[in-house]
């Protein structure tokens, strides 16, 4: 079993994201973001219905699953990596990941604005989940992909003034671009 790390909150309430993103986020740590898993154990949802994770269908919805190891979900945390042209082996507790998505952030600024990366992928994965099963929405890798960089990209660029990277600087080179904060 991997051991389950402690997650600083400060650094999310400190994070750059919007507050009902931090607010999902700090009930995501706490594993109180409405899973399937989690609706059944409130009783919202009956023992007869499926917990199947609203992605790949395969394993039951729990936060972990669904944030961290589900294929789909995988493929989007290294899509995310790729783009800042890292790779680090993903773990399979979400709050293991949060601990080690902004390590490769060399000092707090930067870091800071890596853990509103992070936080825009969980909440565009969220969304997406929300789209597939209220929307009848098709599952697509891509489309997460530049939300994720669509709003990691305004959050900062509200919040930190000497931010004035171009969206298509962001896309193409965000480390370089966090070297100005
Ligand atoms: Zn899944």
């Amino acid at each position: 079993m991997e051991e389950v790390p402690d997650v600083d909150f400060k650094q999310i309430w400190s994070s750059l994201a919007p507050s009902n993103v931090k607010s999902f986020v700090w009930r995501l740590m706490l594993n109180r973001v409405q899973t399937k898993t989690n609706l059944r154990r409130r009783h919202v949802i009956r023992d007869d219905q499926s917990l199947a994770c609203s992605f790949c269908q395969l394993q039951d919805e729990t936060s972990d699953h669904l944030f961290c190891t589900c294929a789909f979900s995988m493929a989007i945390w290294r899509m995310v990596l790729g783009w800042f042209g890292v790779s680090i082996a993903l773990p399979s507790l979400v709050k293991a990941l949060f601990v080690q998505f902004p390590v490769f952030g060399r000092c707090s600024s930067k870091r800071e604005a890596l853990v509103t990366v992070w936080m825009a992928t969980c909440w565009s994965l969220w969304l997406m989940r929300n789209r597939v099963i209220f929307d009848n929405g098709e599952l697509d890798a891509g489309l997460v992909l530049d939300l994720i960089q669509v709003r990691s990209w305004h959050w900062i660029k509200a919040k930190r003034v000497n931010f004035q990277n171009s969206f298509y600087e962001w896309k193409l080179s965000p480390l370089a671009c966090l070297d100005s904060l």
